[in-house]
């Protein structure tokens, strides 16, 4: 059964979802992959596109280089996730999603083996760099679950049972519990297809936005108890001492920049997590946050990063203290000129109206 309406055509073209089809009928073994330090997006996508592909009689390989948090051990499918040990090299086709660089794949795409392969790549930031040989990008998409809402109708693939859970955990995760600016009617419709295919929200939001670690509340305590305002650019550091001390689990951190942007005193939001990569170097994690008007994206790809406009990010080598208080910086400069472009536009826009009003 096939719902789809004049949005979803828009969303999907039509000869992108042939260009799609085409991709997907013509290969035999199949790797998807998202992005390193998967959330509910990544996880949820990369399930729903494998339940999507068995139902046209694939048997895709789901691969990620970090391993998903146990959080999301209730989608199914959850563990047949493998690690980079269990990729190949040689695929017909290699699907990622959720990311918005090749880097994001992580240690699962080798370009020595892979980069001959056709690489379809579904995602949902504007930042993204079109790094596929296929591109599917749709930054007004709220999360890529979305997308997979009208690609699983364009493939005939019913929005029931484990699809429904899987690409609901996107939604949910992505949105913030459809809370977030880009909540559209769009957005909705799919939520509610998919509930109506036996998917829970409150189930979801239960063991996704409603969950919490012990150790993380400790930690999120002594870091809020530091975070610094400046200039309307709230933020906060995490160091490794810091996570030890609290026993901290990897994921501890996640949710704190979303959580500071809801001072009324900033409309920009940064946290800095301390980790040590798998080459043993010391990296900083940095999470971006706005409030609608502003925009965190473009900071974000300056630095080699990449996101949406309310929320981006990037990792960068280098010493705590150092890398924040440079990023802070960069977040405080362009809090500023679009403080000021936004200042503008309103007394252009109020200079129109007197003029119309005579
Ligand atoms: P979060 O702050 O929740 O980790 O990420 C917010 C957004 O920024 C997500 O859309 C995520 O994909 C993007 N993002 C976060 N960190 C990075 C990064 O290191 N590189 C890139 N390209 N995007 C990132
Ligand atoms: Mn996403």
């Amino acid at each position: 059964m096939t719902q789809s309406n004049t949005a979803d055509a828009l969303l999907l073209p039509t000869e992108m979802e042939s260009a799609i089809r085409s991709a997907i009928h013509t290969a035999e073994r199949i790797l998807c992959v998202s992005h390193v330090s998967p959330d509910g997006d990544a996880i949820g996508s990369l399930l729903g596109m494998g339940w999507i592909l068995r139902h046209v009689g694939k048997q895709p390989t789901l691969a990620l280089a970090d391993k998903p948090a146990r959080d999301f051990d209730y989608i199914p499918g959850y563990d047949s996730i493998v690690g980079a040990d269990q990729v190949k090299d040689a695929y017909d086709l290699i699907i990622c999603l959720d990311a918005s660089s090749q880097d994001r794949m992580g240690d699962i795409y080798r370009p020595a083996a892979h980069s001959q392969i056709p690489l379809l790549v579904i995602d949902h930031h504007i930042t993204n760099t079109n790094f596929g040989s296929l591109n599917w990008v749709q930054p007004k998409c709220a999360a890529v679950c979305q997308m997979l809402v009208y690609l699983a109708d364009a493939l005939g693939a019913p929005l029931e049972g484990n699809l429904a859970i899987a690409l609901l955990t996107g939604l949910i995760t992505d949105t913030l519990g459809f809370r977030t600016s880009n909540t559209d009617a769009a957005v909705l419709q799919a939520a509610m297809r998919l509930t109506a295919g036996g998917a829970s929200i409150h189930q979801i939001v239960a063991r996704t936005l409603n969950s919490r670690t012990f150790s993380g509340m400790r930690l999120w305590g002594g870091v809020l108890s530091e975070a610094k305002l400046e200039g309307r650019v709230i933020w906060a550091t995490v160091s490794q001492a810091q996570r030890k001390a609290a026993r901290a689990q990897d994921s501890d951190g996640e949710g704190l920049s979303g959580f500071l942007i809801s001072a009324q005193e900033a409309d920009i939001s940064a946290t800095f997590i301390e980790r040590t990569d798998r080459a043993g170097e010391t990296v900083v994690e940095c999470s971006f946050r706005a409030k609608p008007g502003f925009d965190v994206s473009e900071v974000a790809l300056g630095y080699g990063g990449g996101g949406h406009p309310p929320a981006a990010g990037c990792t960068l080598a280098g010493d705590l203290q150092t890398v924040a208080a440079d990023v802070v910086a960069a977040l405080r400069q362009a809090r500023q000129t679009q403080a000021g472009k936004q200042q503008r536009e309103r007394q252009l826009a109020r200079r129109e109206e007197l003029l119309a009003n005579g």
